[in-house]
C-alpha cells in the first residue's frame, strides 16, 4: 500500500463556501487539541467526482466525543452523542450533516518472524470500509489541509472506473456489500473489476444474500429502486447476478418486466393532472416485480421490500385483486356504477400499477375514464343535512349517501339542491315502505 499525496486543496476551495469553512473548522479543532482530523468515504468520493455530497463524515485520531463537542460549539446546530461508540453526528442548521468517528490503533501481527506492525488509526479506519473508491481520506489540519490519504489505489480506480473490494472475503464479511458495489456501479457508471466480480459471484453461490437480515436487504432494496438507480438500468444488474432469485427462487425478473418498470413514471404523469396526493413509485416497482408470483408466495417476501404493514397490505390487495379487476373491465359496455365500485376501492398506486401492467385497450380506456370522471365523486351533503330534514340518525344514513353517490356516478343528480331532494324522497320511500309493512 502506498499514500498518495495528491493535494485536494483546490477543489475543496471550490465547494460551496459554508463546506469550505465546515472543513476549515473541523481543522482548527483538530489542531487546538493537537489530533489528526479527516474527512473520510462518501464525500471524499464525490468531491474527486465533482459531485455534490452533504453528508460528512469526519475521522479523528483522538477523543471523538471531545472533538465534536467543541465543534459543536464553534459550529452550532445540534449535537446527537452516542455515548457508548464514541461516535457523534452534528445536525447543521443548513441541511449538512457531520459524523464524528473515533479511530483506533492497532496491531497486527505477521506470521513467522516478521515484526509486530503498528498500523495507523486513519489506517485502520480506512481498511474496514468497502470498495476502493470509498477508502480514501482527506486530511484538514491547518498545515496538512487537502492532502489525500489513498492507501488502497482509490484514485486509480476511480480513473479507470472501477469498483473494487480490499480483499478476497469482504463479501462473505458482510454481504450487504454485494448490493453496494451493484448500486455504485449503477449509480456512477463503474464496472465491478474482475476479481471483485468473481468474488460477487461466490459469495452469491455460497448463498450469502440468504444471510443478510431482512431489514438490510429491505434497506438496501428501497435504496435501489430509487430514481437515481432506476433511470441506470440496475434491474439488469441486479438480474445479471441473480439477486431477485436469491431473495425468492420464483422472482424471475424478464426483459418485458424491466421495460414495464421503465414505463412507470410515463403511467404516472398519464393521471397525473386528476389527483392530488403523492403517489409513492417505489410501491408500484415493488408491485410490477412481484406480480407474476403466485398470491401466497409474495407474502414470503413482500417484507424484503417494504417495511410499513400498509404498504404491504397496499401491495397485496392490488395483486390479489389484479385477475378478477382485469375480467371486469375487459369488456366493452361497461356501466359507470360498476366501473366505480370496481376501482374505487384501489389505493392510487394500484390504480396506475393496473394501467401501467396491461396494454389490452378496453382496460387501460376505463382506467383512465375513471380517473378523469369518477374518482372525485362524492356526496356534497353531509350528516348535519339530513338531520336539518329530520332524518333520523341510524342506518338510514348509510342506505342515503351510497344512494345518493350510485346516483351521481350514474349521472342522475349534479348538485347539492339534486342531493337534498333525492334524500328527502328517499327517506320518504324507506319510510313508506317500512309504514306500509
Ligand atoms: P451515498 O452517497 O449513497 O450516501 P456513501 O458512500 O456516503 O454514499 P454510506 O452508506 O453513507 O454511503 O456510507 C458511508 C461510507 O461508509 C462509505 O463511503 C463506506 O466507506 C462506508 N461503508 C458503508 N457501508 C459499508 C459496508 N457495508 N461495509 C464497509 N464500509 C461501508
Amino acid at each position: 500500500t502506498t499514500e498518495e499525496t495528491v493535494n485536494c486543496k483546490e477543489k475543496i476551495k471550490q465547494l460551496p463556501k459554508d463546506i469550505y469553512y465546515l472543513l476549515k473548522t473541523a481543522g482548527e479543532v483538530g489542531d487546538y487539541l493537537d489530533k489528526k482530523v479527516f474527512v473520510v468515504g462518501g464525500f471524499v468520493r464525490d468531491l474527486l467526482l465533482g459531485k455534490e455530497n452533504l453528508d460528512i463524515d469526519l475521522v479523528i485520531e483522538g477523543d471523538g466525543l471531545l472533538f465534536a463537542n467543541e465543534l459543536h460549539s464553534r459550529l452550532g446546530g445540534n449535537l446527537i452523542e452516542h455515548k457508548e461508540f464514541g461516535t457523534a453526528c452534528i445536525e447543521l442548521e443548513n441541511g449538512n450533516t457531520l459524523d464524528v468517528v473515533t479511530s483506533r490503533r492497532e496491531y497486527y501481527e505477521y506470521p513467522a518472524a516478521l515484526p509486530v506492525v503498528e498500523r495507523s488509526s486513519i489506517w485502520n479506519d480506512l481498511f474496514r470500509r468497502d470498495f476502493t473508491i470509498n477508502c480514501m481520506a482527506i486530511q484538514v489540519n491547518k498545515d496538512s489541509f487537502g492532502r489525500l490519504i489513498d492507501y488502497f489505489g482509490g484514485l486509480e480506480d476511480m480513473r479507470h472506473k472501477k469498483i473494487r473490494v480490499l480483499y478476497n472475503l469482504s463479501f462473505i464479511e458482510d454481504p450487504t456489500r454485494i448490493l453496494r458495489a451493484l448500486r455504485f456501479a449503477s449509480r456512477l457508471g463503474f464496472r465491478i473489476e474482475d476479481e471483485t466480480n468473481n468474488f460477487i459471484e461466490e459469495a452469491i453461490k455460497d448463498g450469502m444474500i440468504g444471510k443478510v437480515s431482512v431489514d438490510r436487504i429491505r434497506e438496501e432494496i428501497l435504496l435501489l429502486l430509487d430514481d437515481r438507480y432506476l433511470d441506470k438500468n440496475i434491474l439488469s444488474l441486479l438480474n445479471h447476478y441473480n439477486i431477485f432469485q436469491a431473495l425468492h427462487p420464483q422472482l424471475i425478473v424478464t426483459d418485458i418486466k424491466i421495460n414495464k418498470v421503465k414505463d412507470i413514471q410515463k403511467s404516472i404523469e398519464v393521471f397525473s393532472t386528476f389527483y392530488k396526493e403523492k403517489v409513492n413509485k417505489k410501491l408500484i416497482v415493488i408491485m410490477e416485480l412481484l406480480d407474476d408470483l403466485p398470491i401466497d408466495e409474495i407474502f414470503q417476501v413482500i417484507n424484503k421490500f417494504v417495511p410499513h404493514k400498509s404498504s404491504i397490505l397496499n401491495i397485496q390487495a392490488t395483486l390479489e385483486e389484479k385477475e378478477h379487476t382485469y375480467k371486469i373491465l375487459d369488456t366493452e359496455d361497461l356501466d359507470r356504477y360498476t366501473l366505480y365500485n370496481t376501482l374505487h376501492k384501489h389505493s392510487m398506486e394500484g390504480l396506475i400499477f393496473y394501467y401501467n401492467n396491461c396494454t389490452n385497450g378496453y382496460i387501460r380506456h376505463y382506467i383512465t375514464y375513471y380517473m378523469v370522471n369518477l374518482r372525485n365523486i362524492k356526496a356534497s351533503i353531509s350528516g348535519k343535512d339530513l338531520v336539518d330534514l329530520n332524518i333520523k340518525p341510524g342506518p338510514t344514513y348509510k342506505i342515503i349517501f351510497d344512494a345518493i353517490l350510485k346516483a351521481k356516478v350514474l349521472g342522475e343528480i349534479y348538485d347539492r339542491r339534486d342531493e337534498i331532494n333525492y334524500a328527502y324522497r328517499l327517506y320518504e320511500e324507506i319510510k313508506g315502505g317500512r309504514d306500509g309493512v
